[in-house]
């Protein structure tokens, strides 16, 4: 992605439990996230080594 699509992206997610979570589309909700390693990861799998940040569980509000 270039520089060029800075506030212009759309955020595609499948994460149901979220808050942010829009059922209609498969999106997000949010104008932009955060995406965090995962803590003491190192093994190079998408899986493990990355994780939304601005996930917020919708049973917790
Ligand atoms: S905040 Fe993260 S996990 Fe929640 S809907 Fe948006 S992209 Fe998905």
């Amino acid at each position: 992605m270039s520089s060029t699509n800075k506030g212009n992206q759309t955020i595609g997610c499948n994460v149901s439990s979220c808050v942010h979570f829009d059922g209609s589309e498969n999106m997000c909700k949010l104008h932009s996230i955060n995406v965090e390693p995962m803590e003491g990861c190192h093994n190079g799998k998408a899986c493990d080594e990355s994780m939304c940040g601005s996930y917020k569980c919708q049973h917790e509000i």
